[in-house]
């Protein structure tokens, strides 16, 4: 008699997991039950409409630092898929994968439907069968076997189910995994902009600094990159990555914290005064808004002057010591208030979900519960911006599918 495998949720994990144990191993029944009317959405939607597929890093131990939950899992699970065989496994079925400047890689197509259109064709080719607008309401394992319930009333039985139903914004959500036995770390959202409400700084957006230096002093947080003004505050890389970095206490703050910005990485207030010294007397005679020697945006070398005072006549060698020292203070140690949060809407995840201590990172499966598995973001697993979540999401799910598949003594070996 064969075995079945059902697969809760239709995104990137769930999709991943079901079609290569299906690959794997023939003789295994699979079926997908997803609650929307939609499958793959967030792949649909990610990396602004192109999927940010994977990130272009061959070192495991490099690539699961950028995990700010989840390292040392996600370690353990990329030595046995990584992004070396992501990338392999979407060539073999047709998808060639490009690397952009910062190392995130998308289809050469640059459209997430060249990813849904390659995985639909796999759940095709094995038979994978899909159930739509059916959301899993509760799981009890019994008598070696699972009993699923969903929401129109449907009741399947199932030797092995892998839970692949994503991040749930809210601790409730998870009722029906915790009558499982399992556990959850309290869900937060990571990967958020910055909101300064009424800021003048907002009036500079649109202006972006290439690198620069963001501390969140109160939670001893520190990230370098890219940042950009917006008209509600801050986002750019370097914020993204705080805010994934330090989500959990960032919501225990209610989002509400200080940060502090250096927009010269190179100087601090020392060294900067030194320069500035120089400056008096090889620009003296230069008006100080004209000449900005640091290549900053001329709009935000001009507003932290004027925020320190700094007349717009006034040349390097008129400037008084009072208005120096703000004028450096503001270049190396620009403080703001944040106070809230905006979604980035281009990727965003949720830290938190079933804890890592109770699955078995080299199966994915439950140390709770036998046959349970567990694939993509209902895990306590985020990444950073850049293509790790997906990454993650691939790895997990085929994880998951290889240790079903393994598990049923008819399987295929041999394959990729
Ligand atoms: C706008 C956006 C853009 C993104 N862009 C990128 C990117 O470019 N690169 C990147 O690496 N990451 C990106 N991410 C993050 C990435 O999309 C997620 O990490 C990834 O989709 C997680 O996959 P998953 O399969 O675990 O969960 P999901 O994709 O969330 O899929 C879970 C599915 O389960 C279903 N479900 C939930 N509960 C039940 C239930 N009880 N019964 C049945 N079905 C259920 C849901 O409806 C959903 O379809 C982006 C995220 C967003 C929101």
């Amino acid at each position: 008699m064969s075995k079945q495998l059902i697969v809760i949720g239709g995104g990137a994990a769930g999709f991943f997991c079901a079609i290569n144990a299906a690959r794997m191993n023939p003789s295994l029944k699979v079926t997908i039950i997803e609650k929307s009317s939609k499958l793959l959405s967030k792949v649909k939607v990610s990396g602004g409409g192109r999927c940010n597929v994977t990130h272009a890093c061959f070192d495991i131990a490099e690539m699961s630092k950028r995990y700010p939950r989840g390292q040392h899992f996600v370690k353990k699970a990329f030595h046995q898929f990584f992004t070396t065989d992501i990338i392999k496994w979407f060539e073999e079925r047709g998808v060639k994968l490009k690397t952009e400047e910062d190392g995130r890689m998308f289809p050469i197509t640059d459209s997430s439907q060249t990813i849904i259109d390659c995985l639909m064709r796999e759940t095709n080719k094995y038979q994978v069968e899909i159930l739509m607008k059916s959301e899993v309401r509760s799981l009890k394992y019994e008598n070696e076997k699972f009993q699923i319930e969903t929401s129109d009333f449907r009741c399947q039985a199932s030797d092995f189910v892998c839970i692949a139903s994503g991040g749930y914004p809210k601790s409730s959500m998870f009722d029906w995994l915790k009558e499982l036995g399992h556990s959850i770390e309290e869900p937060v959202p990571s990967l958020f902009t910055f909101n300064l409400p009424q800021h003048p700084i907002a009036k500079l957006m649109g202006v972006s600094v290439e690198n620069s230096k963001i501390k969140i002093p109160n939670f001893r947080l520190e990230e370098q990159g890219p940042l950009l003004i917006t008209h509600w505050g801050m986002s750019g890389p370097a914020v993204l990555r705080l805010s994934a970095w330090g989500a959990k206490q960032l919501a225990i703050s209610n989002w509400q914290f200080v940060i502090i910005i250096n927009w010269l990485t190179d100087f601090n207030e020392q060294s900067l005064r030194e320069k500035f010294n120089e400056l008096r007397n090889t620009n003296a005679s230069q008006k100080i808004i004209n000449k900005n020697p640091f290549g900053l945006p001329s709009r935000l070398w001009e507003f932290l002057a004027e925020q320190s005072g700094i007349k717009s006549e006034w040349r390097w060698a008129d400037l008084p010591s009072v208005e120096q020292n703000k004028f450096i203070k503001n270049l190396c140690n620009y403080e703001c208030d944040v106070k809230g949060k905006t979604t980035f809407k281009e990727e965003f995840v949720t830290a938190g979900g079933i804890k890592l201590s109770e699955v078995d990172p080299n199966t994915m499966m439950s140390k709770k519960v036998p046959n349970l598995f567990f694939a993509g973001e209902v895990l306590d697993v985020d990444g950073i911006t850049g293509g790790f979540n997906f990454q993650y999401a691939w790895t997990s799910g085929w994880v998951a599918a290889k240790a079903i598949a393994d598990s049923i003594s008819s399987n295929v070996k041999g394959e990729t």
